[in-house]
């Protein structure tokens, strides 16, 4: 016997909200559907494990009709019996319809927005009635006695329920669609909407398309709709090279197919999803570029398709990652907001920072080859998290590779094997930043390194600078500037240092004073110092100061920076040091045109540019014309 029954207020609400929402993305309608379908095959499967007379041949169908201007999707999967149907459809006493609303009321959730809320609160059922003025569903429990079951109803305040007649258990929707919706009809529309929605769900979707042949008469084709390649979902030793290949050229977006390594996730307990990653094996062209800069991972609720660029699953210094992530925890259907501060999706976050960094570690450790290739195309990006993952910082550190003086150019290590390869009285990691390595590698404030034979560390990326300020210890070690702050030595070597600085000091006060005043507000003082063994001179910074890399860097961006005055340091055993003292008792020749020559020296010989080059270049004639004379 047909009965009518009212819609709780709550869902006559919310149905109202539904069919007059003028949210133009209405496909939706078809993801939420599907995924109901593929829930109740999943059911049912499981079901069949215990109880094997409920195998099927599983598959969800599609069915467009033109002529009655209905959709179908069946499904052969769990079905309900009518207590399910009112309990799950009908009635809606779930928390689910009254909290939707209550968030609406709320929030002041613009119409707009109200499709993608409609999954969170469990009421995707509910989006058919956007495109369908009238809703029947047809189900049948499976394996069990009880009759099936007819729904149907217009969206209006009640609907309609009746026991029916079904040969096969499983649920099947019809939707008689509205006036302007019979696009829903077109194979190729529902092609493309499962395409983009519900490609990797694991059943087929099935659409039969009618052709007609050459002599007019007309065969009806099953098309398969879903690719079904969940390859993220399958056992890790069974999906191919090629497999994996096409999905990340699938994934990756700057052309090739080569990835260095596929990363396998299946966890379980506290939040339960699925993910494969890649570590692609080379950068695009420019790693400023968009495509890469396009953060984020794919993610899937249960095969079901939500985004493509879910930025709250990895974070930015691991942008050059792609990969899929499947939840099984998060509702379908999730909005932007709701993303941004999920908890389950920050679970999700640091799994997969765990374990990237983890697969990284082995490769470092037992592919250093493969390691070094990666390094060298994104090193760059991952050293960013030293600075801004706090909780992952020493792992970080771990992982940074660099050239080091003592090492061929284009050779990286870690600075593991930097520390273990520390002679026992050095006390400090050294490193210097620059431009590149050919300035630094030639840089006199190196010498006094080289001369004891310890390594120093070549920092030659734009963001190392920037790193360093976060980066204060090793295994224990300090880090050391070497073109920064005061030359310190420890022990005996100190005192004789001290000694024969202030010796230089007293012997040549008045040089120091001329050049002083020659340079005037160029260098923020001039000073003797040890660090230098070879070279007359080399220009370092104070402490705190802005390395003049980064000064450059800063101003080619266009941002004010504080201009940093820098030390002159002289050498007081250079020959250099004692013939200009000569020069200046015998007032023979100006101590100005010297200093200044000293000083574009010690620029050029660190790779700065100078302030004149022309001037310099005169100067040096005048030099050189009074040397030969
Ligand atoms: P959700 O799927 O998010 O729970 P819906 O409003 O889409 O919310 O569906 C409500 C409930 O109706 C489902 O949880 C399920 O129990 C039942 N249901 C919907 N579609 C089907 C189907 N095709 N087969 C069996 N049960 C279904």
């Amino acid at each position: 016997m047909a009965r009518t029954q009212s819609f709780k207020t709550e869902v006559s609400q919310l149905l109202d909200l539904m069919i007059h929402s003028l949210y133009s993305n209405k496909d939706i309608f078809l993801r939420e559907l599907v995924a109901n379908a593929a829930d109740a095959i999943d059911k049912a499967r499981f079901e069949s494990l215990t109880r094997p007379e409920l195998a099927r041949e599983w598959a969800i169908r599609l069915n467009a009709d033109k002529k009655a201007n209905t959709l179908t999707i069946a499904d052969n999967g769990i079905g309900m019996t009518e207590e399910e149907v009112i309990e799950n459809i009908g009635t809606i006493a779930q928390s689910g319809t009254r909290a939707f609303l209550k968030n609406l009321a709320e929030q002041k959730t613009a119409a707009a927005d109200i499709p993608e809320l409609i999954g969170q609160f469990g009421v995707g059922f509910y989006s058919a009635f956007m495109v369908a003025e009238e809703v029947t569903l047809l189900t049948r429990k499976a394996g069990s006695d009880a009759p099936a079951v007819r729904w149907s109803s217009r969206g209006e305040g009640s609907f309609e329920i009746d026991t029916a007649e079904k040969a096969e258990p499983g649920t099947e929707i019809t939707l008689k669609l509205r006036p302007g919706s019979e696009i829903y009809l077109e194979p190729w529309k529902l092609g493309e909407i499962i395409q983009k929605y519900s490609d990797f769900i694991a059943y087929p979707i099935i659409l039969p398309v009618t052709k007609t042949n050459e002599d007019k008469t007309e065969t009806v084709e099953e098309r398969v709709l879903n690719s079904r390649k969940a390859i993220w979902l399958r056992k890790p030793e069974e999906v191919t090279d090629e497999e994996h290949k096409s999905f990340f050229s699938h994934l990756s977006n700057w052309g090739g197919s080569e990835y260095l390594k596929a990363i396998h996730i299946a966890a379980e307990g506290a939040s339960e999803f699925k993910a494969l990653l890649y570590i692609p094996a080379t950068a695009p062209f420019n790693l400023l570029m968009p495509d890469i800069q396009k953060k984020g991972l794919q993610l899937y609720v249960r095969r079901v398709f939500i985004t493509d660029e879910c930025k709250e699953l990895i974070p930015d210094y691991l942008r050059f990652i792609r990969g899929v992530v499947d939840s099984s925890d998060l509702p379908l259907n999730v909005s932007r907001e709701i993303l941004q501060e999920n908890p389950q999706l920050l679970k999700i976050q640091k799994a997969i920072v765990g374990r990237v960094l983890g697969e990284l570690r082995k490769m470092q450790e037992n592919e250093p080859e493969k390691y070094a290739k990666f390094f060298r195309e994104f090193g760059r990006i991952l050293k960013e998290g030293i600075h801004t993952d706090r909780a992952n910082q020493e792992k970080l550190k771990a992982l940074a590779m660099y050239e080091t003086m003592n090492n061929k150019p284009g050779e990286l290590i870690s600075l593991d094997q930097y520390v273990q390869a520390m002679p026992p009285e050095q006390t400090e990691i050294y490193y210097i930043t620059g431009e590149k390595r050919e300035s630094v590698a030639s840089s006199p404030v190196l010498e006094y390194y080289r001369s004891k034979g310890y390594d120093v560390l070549f920092m030659t990326d734009p963001i190392d600078d920037w790193i360093m300020q976060s980066m204060f210890q090793y295994a224990k070690k300090n880090f050391k500037a070497v073109a920064k702050g005061d030359f310190e030595l420890t022990g005996k070597d100190k005192e004789d240092l001290d000694r024969k600085i202030a010796e230089a000091d007293r012997k040549y006060a008045d040089l120091l004073e001329a050049l002083r005043k020659a340079l005037g507000e160029e260098v923020a003082t001039i000073r003797f110092s040890g660090r230098l063994t070879d070279s007359p001179c080399c220009l370092v910074t104070e402490g705190h100061a802005l390395s003049p890399h980064l000064e450059r860097l800063f101003k080619a961006m266009n941002q004010d920076v504080p201009v940093t005055r820098r030390i002159l340091e002289l050498n007081p055993d250079h020959p250099l040091i004692a013939a200009l003292e000569n020069k200046r008792q015998t007032g023979d020749g100006a101590i100005e045109e010297y200093a200044r020559t000293l000083y574009d020296q010690a620029l050029l010989s660190e790779g700065s540019p100078i302030p004149d080059p022309a001037a310099f270049a005169r100067r040096l004639t005048e030099l050189m014309l009074r040397s030969v004379r």
